[in-house]
């Protein structure tokens, strides 16, 4: 069977997780969200989690066997099956071949890069919160929530994620740079690639991908 596979690619606060959010409602497909996956490991404190840890929290990325074998196990999934939207994965040109290696003849496979320069992603980044519950991503001037620190969604407490200071989303850009930015030139390659405005809003970005999918 044909699956829908959208991939989310750009720098850290550009968007992929709002914009992954609407997505998954709007087809009604799930998003797999590395960077979630692996928080809700070091949560739970297990063994997976506890090896990823000390990476997150400098902003490095988790080493590819990891992620790869994480990620590759909820793509078999069978909630999957007609298609899933992929938010922080691949990061690294080994975990993009990873994934082209479970695609079948006759999915769909498109690539969106939300761009971004790093001033605004940094002021973006350190007024993010998110909710310690659902995972709902807030912003404190642009999108704040109803009641301060309150989860419009589920009530749950609002924090401010560990890796989202200045120094460590700094490291994060640089690594992103290294590790992922070549990615945009191997998907543009392949023809898969589509270049979105990260720095708009989120409906900007929304109407920018229905337009491109003909939704
Ligand atoms: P994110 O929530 O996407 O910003 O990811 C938070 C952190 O999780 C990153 O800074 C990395 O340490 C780790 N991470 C998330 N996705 C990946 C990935 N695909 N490969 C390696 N590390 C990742």
């Amino acid at each position: 069977m044909m699956r829908n596979i959208l991939i989310l690619l750009g720098p850290p606060g550009a968007g992929k997780g709002s914009v992954g959010g609407e997505l998954s409602a709007y087809l009604k497909v799930p998003i797999i969200a590395s960077g979630d996956l692996l928080r809700e490991n070091v949560r739970k404190a297990v063994s997976l989690g506890m090896k990823a840890k000390k990476y997150m929290d400098s902003g490095e990325l988790v080493p590819d066997d990891i992620v790869i074998k994480m990620i590759g196990q909820k793509i078999a999934e069978p909630n999957c099956s007609k298609g899933f939207i992929l938010d922080g994965f691949p990061r690294t040109l080994a975990q993009a071949e990873m994934l082209d290696g479970i695609k079948v003849e006759g999915d769909s496979f498109n690539v969106f890069y939300l761009k971004a320069e790093d001033d605004f992603l940094i002021k973006r980044l350190s007024k993010r919160r998110v909710c310690g519950n659902c995972g709902k991503i807030y912003h404190l001037v642009n999108l704040p929530p109803k009641r301060e620190g309150i989860c419009d969604i589920c009530g749950g407490s609002l924090v401010q994620r560990k890796d989202d200071t200045e120094e460590v989303i700094r490291k994060r850009l640089e690594v992103y740079k290294d590790l992922t930015a070549p990615l945009l030139k191997y998907y543009r390659d392949k023809g898969y690639l589509h270049v979105i405005a990260g720095d708009i809003s989120i409906d900007y970005m929304m109407n920018a991908i229905k337009k491109i999918m003909k939704w």
